[in-house]
C-alpha cells in the first residue's frame, strides 16, 4: 500500500500517518518528492481502515500493490488447486463434466436424465431443488423432495451431485446430502452464507455474480476459504451486459483472468450464459479451448416442456454428440474426461 499525502501535507499531518500506521503494526518509509511526500506501507495492511485515511484533508490517494484476498491469490500459491471429490478431481488433468436439468422436476425426469448424461461420459449430474426465480410465483423447486430424488439418482447412476443452496438453514442438510454445493450467482455476495460455508469442508462452486468483477469473485472465495474451507471452485456463467440478445454475455476471458490472478479451478456455464440452446455446444467447445477446467451443461429430456431454462437446456442427445469435440479439443491441451 502507498498512501499519497496532498501537497499542503504538514509535518505533524505525516505524524499522525506514521501513528495510525504504527498503531495497525505496520511500518512508514516516507519519501520526500518537490511538490509531494510518498508514505510506502511495509507489513499486513489489510486491518488499516482505508476510508478513515482518505477522509483526512491531506491524504491525496491509497494506491494497492497487492490485491486484497490473499488465500485465493496465485502469488502466495503458485501450484493449481486440486479439488477431489470422490474419485475425481477438479482442477488437473482431467476436465470435470457436470450436466443435468436446471430443476428437479420428477423421479422419472432426473433418473432418465441421470442415466443419459452418465452414458455419454458426464462426471457429475446437476440439479436444482430450491430454485432462485425472478417471479415469487414461478416454480420454486421441488425442495427436500428433490434433494431426496438426487440422492436416488447418485445411488443408481454413481454420480456425485451438484445442487444450489440458497438459505443458510439448510446448510447442514446440504452438506449431508450432496457432493458440491452450488452458490447461485445472485447469492455471490451473500456474505453470511459464505462465511457458514467456510465452516464446512465441502466443495463449494462458487458462480460469477450478475456483475460481479474478477476481483468481487476472488473476494467472495476468500470469505469462504478465510473460514478455513479452501474447497472453492469458480464459475463463469455470463455476466450483465448492454446486449439483450443472449441471456447474459459469456466472458471467456475470465478463465485467462482468473487462472492468472487466482490457483482455484474454473469451470463454465454456457448455459446460463447464452440463454439459447443452440449456442451451448459451440460456447462449450470454446470454453475447453480457451482453458476451463470443466463445464456446468443443462441437459433435459424434454426442453420444450422442461418446467426451468428449457429454452437453454440442450437434449441428452445433443450432449453426447458433443462429448467427442469436446475430448478432441480437450486432448490439444493433453487433457481428457
Ligand atoms: C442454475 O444453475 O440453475 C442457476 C440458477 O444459475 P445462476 O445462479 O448462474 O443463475
Ligand atoms: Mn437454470
Amino acid at each position: 500500500m502507498v498512501i499519497v499525502l496532498h501537497p499542503t501535507a504538514t509535518q505533524e499531518n505525516l505524524e499522525e500517518i506514521i501513528r495510525i500506521l504504527e498503531n495497525n503494526d505496520c511500518k512508514a518509509c516516507p519519501t520526500y518528492g518537490e511538490f509531494q511526500i510518498i508514505i510506502g506501507v511495509i507489513g499486513n495492511t489489510q486491518q488499516i481502515d482505508r476510508d478513515r485515511l482518505l477522509n483526512k484533508k491531506y491524504v491525496d490517494k491509497i494506491l494497492s500493490v497487492q490485491q486484497p484476498y490473499k488465500k485465493a491469490n496465485r502469488m502466495f500459491h503458485p501450484e493449481n488447486s486440486l479439488i477431489q471429490v470422490g474419485n475425481q478431481i477438479i482442477g488437473g488433468t482431467q476436465l470435470t463434466m457436470i450436466a443435468g436439468p436446471c430443476s428437479v422436476e420428477s423421479e422419472e425426469q432426473i433418473l432418465d436424465i441421470a442415466k443419459k448424461v452418465k452414458a455419454s461420459g458426464a462426471g457429475f449430474l446437476r440439479g436444482g431443488a430450491y430454485k432462485p426465480r425472478t417471479s415469487p410465483y414461478a416454480f420454486q423447486g421441488m425442495e427436500e423432495e428433490g434433494l431426496e430424488l438426487l440422492k436416488l439418482a447418485r445411488k443408481e447412476t454413481g454420480l456425485p451431485i451438484v445442487s444450489e443452496l440458497m438459505s443458510i438453514t439448510k446448510i447442514d442438510k446440504f452438506v449431508d446430502d450432496v457432493d458440491i454445493i452450488q452458490v447461485g450467482a445472485r447469492n455471490m455476495q451473500n456474505f453470511d452464507l459464505l462465511k457458514a460455508l467456510g465452516q464446512t469442508n465441502k466443495p463449494i462452486l462458487l458462480k460469477r455474480g450478475l456483475s460481479a468483477t474478477f476481483e468481487e469473485l476472488l473476494m467472495s472465495a476468500e470469505y469462504i476459504m478465510a473460514g478455513g474451507n479452501d474447497n472453492v471452485i469458480l464459475c463463469e456463467r455470463g455476466i450483465r451486459t448492454f446486449e439483450t440478445y443472449t441471456r447474459n454475455t459469456l466472458d471467456l476471458s475470465a478463465v485467462l483472468a482468473l487462472k492468472r490472478l487466482s490457483h482455484l479451478p474454473i469451470i463454465i456455464d454456457p448455459s446460463h450464459a447464452a440463454g439459447k440452446w443452440w449456442m451451448v455446444e459451440a460456447l462449450s467447445k470454446a470454453a475447453i479451448a480457451v482453458g476451463a477446467d470443466g463445464l456446468i451443461i443443462e441437459v433435459h429430456n424434454d426442453p420444450d416442456n422442461a418446467v426451468c431454462d428449457g429454452k437453454q437446456s440442450i437434449t441428452t442427445e445433443r450432449f453426447a454428440a458433443l462429448m467427442e469435440p469436446l475430448r478432441l479439443i480437450a486432448q490439444i491441451d493433453n487433457r481428457n474426461f
